[in-house]
């Protein structure tokens, strides 16, 4: 049967590796080597697809401006499945990145119905002081509220020029006695994504959302409308005739005078080199060796000069979620199945010594046959959280399989790490708010 990924239900995903034929995802492997000092979810394979990577980890490597953008929806608590995402956007701006941080509180309005002031006190209570607790810095970092910020709903107006009702419920299953606010949600979630490369911020530049995967129709949609958005389009396309590939520019009622400028900047600075074009009223075709990115950065010129939009479309990756410690999946509904951000410590270690592993039915046979890592959530938290050493890591398994830890100890270890963790996330989450002002973040508790 094929999969639905749905933002909104997060849905349980039997088979990644369905996820590359179905929805065209691409594997995070491929792009693996690219990244100088890969995080620790790359190398241990939670991050496994991604769409248009490859520019950004050559911004890194080579460091170039980017931006990693993400957005968190204040309905709850924050667990350790938003710390993921915190994580990667902390990481990111490391690597050099601008760090643009969206609190979807339209969002939380339109699709949970909580008030304005719920929306901000979670956004800073929960969302905000935790990613500044676990390491974002005040330079290079953006932070806002969807309902204040308005280019961003300024934008999300302009992108619902560009898609239909119908478009939209074949995402989202929207239906008739869907609200008008939802939808205005959605694109405002895609102005959140693409309102980084308005002139007013940082022009056209390369942009990250690390997401988990039921969050890909948000990003398909928003890469869609990105491209129709702009004033050109870039295709790679092939000849015919010789077989041979080219790079095709084409733009629907753009100026001729910005299809002219194209071509003489080409030809100006890569003419040399032995890249040819053939320009028309509508479109150019370029021949030669030039990248995606060196193109791209020559027609994104000429669309702003031309006064239209120029869009860079937006790369994410995909991770993977952790279960829940009772089993099955991890949901806010099921206290002991997570774990807050803000919870007490104590309480945090006594559910993972209550938490289902890979344990064998008697001491006996676990020392015999040894424990089944892959099957237990005690080894993902090790594997997602508790330990950045790899080493560390592999001797947890290797204990496991050999049969000679058993769970009862594995679980008082993993506790201990987990309350030595989250003693010092409070501490750090508590000094969160008096750095809210560097951050310029308003708010009172
Ligand atoms: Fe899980 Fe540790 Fe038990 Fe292995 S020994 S199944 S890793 S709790």
């Amino acid at each position: 049967m094929a999969q639905k990924l749905d933002p909104w239900k997060s849905s349980e995903i039997s088979d990644y590796s369905k996820l590359f034929d179905e929805f065209g995802i691409q594997p995070f492997a491929e792009v693996l080597d690219e990244i100088p000092n890969p995080h620790k979810y790359m190398r241990r394979g939670i991050i496994f697809g991604h769409r248009g990577y490859d520019m950004i980890a050559d911004a890194i490597k080579n460091q170039k401006q980017f931006v990693v953008l993400d957005g968190f929806m204040p309905t709850g608590k924050a667990h350790f499945g938003h710390k993921m995402v915190m994580d990667q956007i902390v990481w990111y701006q490391k690597q050099g990145g601008i760090a643009v941080i969206g609190i979807a509180d339209r969002e939380a309005h339109a699709v949970r119905d909580l008030t304005w002031e719920e929306c901000k006190r979670i956004g800073v209570e929960e969302y905000i002081t935790s990613l500044i607790a676990l390491g974002l810095q005040p330079e290079n970092a953006r932070i806002y509220f969807q309902s204040e910020c308005q280019p961003v709903k300024d934008l999300a107006f302009e992108l619902g020029t560009k898609v239909n009702f119908s478009e939209m419920a074949a995402i989202y299953g929207f239906s008739g006695e869907t609200h008008l606010a939802h939808m205005i949600a959605v694109l405002t979630q895609g102005a959140d994504i693409l309102h980084s490369q308005l002139p007013m911020y940082e022009g056209p530049i390369p942009v990250v959302v690390p997401v988990g995967a039921d969050q890909d129709p948000h990003i398909r949609l928003t890469r869609d409308i990105a491209s129709k958005m702009n004033m050109f389009l870039i295709e790679r396309r092939e000849d015919s005739k010789t077989g041979k590939s080219y790079w095709s520019v084409r733009g629907k009622n753009a100026p001729e005078d910005a299809l002219k400028e194209i071509d003489k900047n080409i030809r100006g600075g890569f003419g040399g080199a032995g890249v040819s074009t053939k320009l028309s009223k509508e479109h150019i075709d370029i021949f030669g060796d030039i990248s995606e990115a060196e193109l791209s950065e020559i027609v994104k010129n000429a669309e702003l000069a031309h006064g239209g939009y120029a869009f860079m479309i937006p790369a994410s990756t995909y991770h993977r979620f952790m279960s829940g410690l009772t089993g099955g999946k991890m949901s806010s509904s099921i206290p002991e199945s997570n774990i807050a951000l803000s919870e007490d410590p104590k309480s945090a270690a006594k559910k993972i010594m209550k938490a289902k592993t890979g344990g064998r039915e008697s001491a006996e046979e676990q020392r015999e046959l040894g424990g089944e890592f892959d099957k237990c959530s005690v080894y993902e938290l090790y594997l997602f959280h508790l330990t950045d050493d790899d080493d560390e890591l592999i001797q947890v398994q290797k204990e496991c399989t050999s049969g000679s830890i058993l769970c009862g100890e594995c679980k008082k270890k993993a506790a201990g790490k987990m309350e030595a963790f989250l003693t010092d996330l409070q501490q750090k989450r508590e000094e969160a708010f008096e750095k809210l002002p560097l951050f310029s973040i308003d708010y009172r508790k």
